[in-house]
């Protein structure tokens, strides 16, 4: 099947900022290959069946509860598995993993009574705090950073394909929290528009709502005092950091660069933004 046109721009403005900034080259070969093993699994997820009649939804927003429930996303656990594995076969060949963590998430994706269980709590500890809660997560040779990573990564086509499938019929313009109206996920990456809007984009499903509040995303810190900011000298990107918890969140100004925000292109443009940051003592 062909890829959407969205997805070759992309591939294509990845390629181009090779060219233009080669140090960025071996992050953008990543992101490439990441892309196109999304895109390859996401054109075969079926289409889901999600409630979002308004009256559901207004009592969701009302409650600040996201709306997907795991049972909702049309997910193969073969296909999962697949794409899980894969994943972490790309993050070895770019030296994004350790090999002893590699042969471990190997294992994992063999292991479906061990994995589909993982992944079931992945999910729902942002979606549906508090329905686990008495559970113990299992004990696994690899650490959670890695493990979230790969999970994140391997679901991205199922959940992308929930958030494109909702942003057509939902409405979430009543949602006023920093967290994702679809899936609870915390928001990756930011896009101001051309109305002077913030957007955030999450990192896990890639659903979009309007933020704008003054306020770090992720502590809810709003001293103004307390939330530095800079641009990118070209102007295209604005980062916006929290002294409070020491995090930040990158954003893609819409009217200075011209085209839509891409998620993996802007991710990998900012590269050295985040460098920055790091310098000044932030975390992601
Ligand atoms: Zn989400
Ligand atoms: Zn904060």
């Amino acid at each position: 099947m062909r890829p959407p046109r969205a997805e070759s721009r992309e591939l294509t403005e990845l390629k181009r900022l090779k060219l233009r900034q080669p140090e960025l080259s071996e992050a953008a070969d990543l992101h490439i290959a990441l892309l196109q093993l999304q895109h390859r699994v996401q054109v075969r997820v079926p289409t889901p069946w999600i409630e979002v009649a308004p009256d559901w939804l207004k009592t969701q927003h009302t409650a600040g509860k996201p709306l997907l429930r795991f049972e909702d996303i049309p997910l193969d656990w073969s296909d999962f598995r697949l794409v899980f594995r894969q994943t972490a076969d790309l993050l070895l060949r770019f030296g994004a993993i350790e090999p002893d963590h590699h042969e471990v998430l190997l294992l994992l994706s063999r292991a479906g009574n061990t994995l589909d269980p993982v992944v079931v709590r992945w999910f729902e500890t942002a979606a549906a705090p508090g329905r686990r809660r008495d559970e113990l997560p299992p004990a696994l040779p690899v650490p959670t950073e890695v493990l979230d990573q790969v999970l994140g990564l391997a679901m991205r086509p199922f959940l992308a394909r929930c958030a494109e499938v909702v942003q057509q019929r939902a409405d979430f313009s009543t949602w006023t929290h920093a967290y994702c109206p679809l899936c609870g996920g915390e928001p990756e990456f930011g896009v101001l528009t051309s109305t002077g809007d913030r957007i955030l984009i999450c990192g896990r499903c890639t659903a979009r709502w309007r933020f704008d509040a003054p306020t770090c995303p992720y502590c809810g810190n709003a001293d103004p005092a307390l939330l530095p900011s800079f641009s990118s000298s070209d102007g295209l990107y604005r980062l916006y950091a929290c002294d409070a918890c020491r995090r930040y969140i990158k954003a893609y100004n819409a009217p200075v660069g011209g085209r839509p925000v891409m998620l993996a292109l802007d991710s990998v443009a900012t590269l050295p933004l985040d460098a920055a940051a790091v310098q000044r003592g932030y975390g992601g």
